[in-house]
């Protein structure tokens, strides 16, 4: 029987902000039975797919990206935060609500035209997302889907990304 996963994130009122209700992933992946559930729904949907690479954004997109990438047998293609990554990368500074914020690809991640998956673990307003994408096509790939564990659907991140496609296993 499918595991109901919502139930398994915890909501912490006011946290790292006042008004804000950060979705606690904690209590869904140190459940292993869900954490299973959650990889191998991604993995099913993207196994054949043609993906040649999986992008994950740092850092809780690692723990999602890891797993899936090892089992459709590709790639993994980390995005970080600055600074991190020892070879030549490319750079994006993007805005957030309150200041910006930069991330970091390595200039040779993947070939050219490479089918690449993102995956993190949330989507909130897209703008993550959306210069993570940016970084990919500096990089020579091409996005094939977006993957998320959460979507929160009342702030946008969904029309902000568009045409992008977006997949989300659990949705606020
Ligand atoms: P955004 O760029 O607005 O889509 O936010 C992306 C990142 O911020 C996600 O990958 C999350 O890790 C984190 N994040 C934003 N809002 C929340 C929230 N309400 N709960 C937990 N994490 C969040």
């Amino acid at each position: 029987m499918a595991i109901d996963l919502a139930s398994l994130v915890r909501n912490i009122p006011d946290f790292p902000l006042p008004g804000i209700q950060f979705k606690d992933i904690t209590t869904l992946i140190g459940n292993g039975p869900a954490f299973s559930q959650v990889i191998n729904t991604m993995v099913d949907r993207y196994r054949g797919a043609g993906i040649d690479a999986v992008v994950g954004v740092e850092s809780r997109g690692f723990i999602f990206s890891a797993p899936i990438a090892l089992q459709l047998g590709v790639g993994l293609v980390p995005v970080r935060k600055p600074g991190k990554l020892p070879a030549e990368t490319y750079q994006i500074e993007y805005e957030l609500e309150y200041g910006t914020n930069r991330l970091e690809i390595h200039r040779d991640a993947f070939p050219q035209g490479a089918r690449v998956l993102v995956v993190d673990d949330l989507l909130a307003t897209g703008g993550t997302i959306a210069a993570a994408s940016k970084l990919i096509e500096r990089a020579g790939g091409t996005v094939a889907e977006l993957a998320f564990v959460i979507e929160l659907t009342f702030l946008g991140g969904r029309e902000k990304l568009a045409p992008y496609p977006i997949f989300s296993l659990i949705q606020y």
